[in-house]
């Protein structure tokens, strides 16, 4: 994605980052430069950043992106019941509904891309079906008895 901004985009490869042939071939394909040796540090300077990977070779940057990794805040979603992605999201239907009756996940919990107009928009239409399921629910008929 960064390679459509700028191009000018290095991967500094962490150990446990393996590449298949396919993602060197994307990566050269995107003009993405590779750098295999283990970080030492990052050093601040007047116009950006310096990674450096020993006393000889470093790299200047403007900036650097660090892949986090995401996971649950709680273990609610456990102790509920609902199912959970092999990236770590709760598992919904495109109104946010899980397959618990009656739970709803919206947001970054449920979510495979962290964005506030994603989670915005999960959230409101959770909102929207938690209400016509309300609805749906109080106005249901009565069976005689
Ligand atoms: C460093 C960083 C930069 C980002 N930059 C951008 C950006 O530029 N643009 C963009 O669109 N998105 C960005 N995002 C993503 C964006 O912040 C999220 O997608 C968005 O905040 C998700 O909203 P949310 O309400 O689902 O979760 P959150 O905003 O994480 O809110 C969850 C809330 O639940 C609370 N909580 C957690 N556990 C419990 C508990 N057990 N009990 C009670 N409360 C609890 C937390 O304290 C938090 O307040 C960024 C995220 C990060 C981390």
């Amino acid at each position: 994605m960064l390679s459509s901004l700028s191009d000018d985009v290095a991967l500094l490869r962490d150990a446990g980052l393996e590449l298949t042939d396919e993602d060197r071939e994307r990566l050269d394909r995107a003009r993405v430069t590779r750098h295999e040796p283990p970080v030492r540090r990052v050093e601040e300077h007047a116009h950006g950043i310096r990674v450096v990977f020993d006393r000889r070779t470093s790299l200047s940057r403007h900036a650097l992106f660090v892949q986090p990794v995401l996971s649950l805040a709680c273990d609610l979603a456990g102790a509920l019941g609902v199912a959970v992605t092999e990236t770590g999201a709760i598992e919904t239907d495109d109104n946010g509904q899980t397959i618990v009756p009656g739970v709803y996940a919206a947001g970054d919990a449920a979510a495979t891309m962290q964005s506030v107009a994603i989670a915005t928009a999960s959230g409101a239409r959770a909102a929207a079906a938690i209400n016509a399921e309300l609805l749906l629910e109080d106005t249901a008929p009565r069976i005689a008895a």
